[in-house]
């Protein structure tokens, strides 16, 4: 009898790991490396909500609390989305998790039977398709070129729509591309929805504050009122309000779905950090200014990066809305020999090609389901991605 689940056999080792760790060996012999891979804001958590978990911690605010959520949190998650995206829910339809990933994750495990297909339009994020089969379900990709925006339509959701069709993950702005869809296209995409009763919606947010040149984001929830009922909202902290390592993020949606979300958290985890949840009750219901500040540094350094990847040969770089990450094509690479004698015959090539000979690591296209391309986070100084945006130019230059 093997000790390893045949469940784990279904889920594929991240395929970033390999770059991380590679980056992280030639780092530790002294290479002099940038990584651009990182998935999280460089912004430290601003003050006040340091001080809210500081002040938690002096109250004894430390010990177990409600499986998904204190009541302060709920209701602040609440006011929030009434605020903010005009939505009403009560607290009984918030779920508050170890992080957005926990929410998605438990959704999964609390919704899927063997053979249930969760749509998933890519370039996605690298966990949907995983955790979908870890809860043994059937990711179905569905495709979205760069000329389309990296956008699913209509007409290819109704095509892809089966009997056993149970989720659309929606993501926008979306890791990795930063595309964000208009009110009128989460309408357009919500009328298939509501032709298709059986089909249900996780519409992942947590970027959606994260938004440049005017302009707003969505939810397809408040977009589309008649699929509301059959919406999973999912938000979090780590990204608006740089939390990355405070873990919490939170669900919005069915009130019997949220239900079954809170059994599998409360025979896993049970309840995100206390000390975490009181911070987050400061971080959604004190100043927002900081954010325009953030948005403001976070457009210029998608301009810095799409200017000077579109100088390289063979990179083209469209304008993303949101997020913080840029997605090339490296169409014109591929097939070519790099400086230090690379064959790049794939955008893994590419990236591995491109860390050896450069010390620049990129996530590769094929982890988002994408190809040829790669990923960049410009969550970090404009001088470091001048930098590493040179060092990118000069590998493009060398491919012969
Ligand atoms: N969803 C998307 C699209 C993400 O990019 C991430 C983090 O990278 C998450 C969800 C989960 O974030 P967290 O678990 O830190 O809340």
């Amino acid at each position: 009898m093997d000790l390893l689940s045949a469940t784990l056999a279904r889920v594929r080792p991240s395929p970033t790991v390999t770059i991380t760790n590679r980056a992280a060996e030639l780092a530790a012999g002294g290479a002099d490396i940038i990584a651009l891979s990182a998935g999280e804001p460089d912004f430290d958590t601003p003050p006040h909500i340091r001080e809210a978990g500081k002040k938690a911690i002096d109250e004894g605010k430390t010990r177990y609390t409600a499986v998904d959520g204190i009541a302060e949190l709920k209701r602040a998650i609440c006011a929030k989305l009434s605020r903010e995206n005009a939505l009403h829910y009560e607290p009984a339809q918030i779920s508050v998790s170890s992080g957005g990933k926990q929410v998605l994750y438990n959704a999964l495990m609390a919704s899927l039977d063997p053979g249930d297909e969760v749509l998933i339009p890519a370039p996605y994020w690298v966990s949907y398709p995983d955790m979908t089969r870890l809860a043994g379900g059937t990711p179905v990709i569905l495709p979205c070129a760069p000329e389309a925006g990296f956008k699913l339509t209509p007409r290819q959701l109704a095509e892809a729509i089966t009997p056993r069709s149970k989720w659309l993950i929606l993501n926008a702005p979306s890791n990795p591309t930063g595309a964000a869809y208009t009110r009128e296209e989460l309408a357009a995409l919500g009328e298939v929805v509501a032709a298709h009763p059986w089909l249900h919606v996780m519409s992942d947010e947590i970027y959606e504050h994260l938004v440049f040149d005017g302009f707003k984001a969505h939810s397809i929830a408040a977009a589309a009122p008649r699929i509301a009922e059959r919406v999973l909202l999912c938000n979090g902290m780590s990204k608006a309000f740089a939390m990355t390592g405070w873990r919490i993020g939170y669900g919005a949606g069915p009130a019997p779905l949220i239900a079954a979300m809170r059994k599998i958290q409360s025979q896993s985890t049970n309840n995100p950090c206390s000390v975490s949840q009181w911070a987050a009750v400061a971080a959604l219901e004190g100043p927002q200014a900081f954010l325009d500040e953030w948005r403001t540094v976070f457009a210029r350094r998608r301009d810095l990066v799409v200017r000077a990847l579109n100088g390289c040969e063979g990179i083209e770089c469209p304008t993303p809305q949101g997020a913080f990450y840029v997605y090339p094509s490296i169409a014109g690479c591929i097939g070519k020999r790099s400086a230090g004698g690379a064959m790049l015959g794939s955008d893994e090539d590419f990236a591995a090609a491109l860390l050896e000979e450069q010390g620049v690591a990129v996530v590769f296209g094929a982890a988002f389901g994408m190809s040829p391309a790669f990923r960049v986070s410009y969550a970090a100084s404009d001088h470091v991605l001048e930098e590493a945006c040179g060092r990118i130019a000069r590998f493009c230059a060398g491919l012969q």
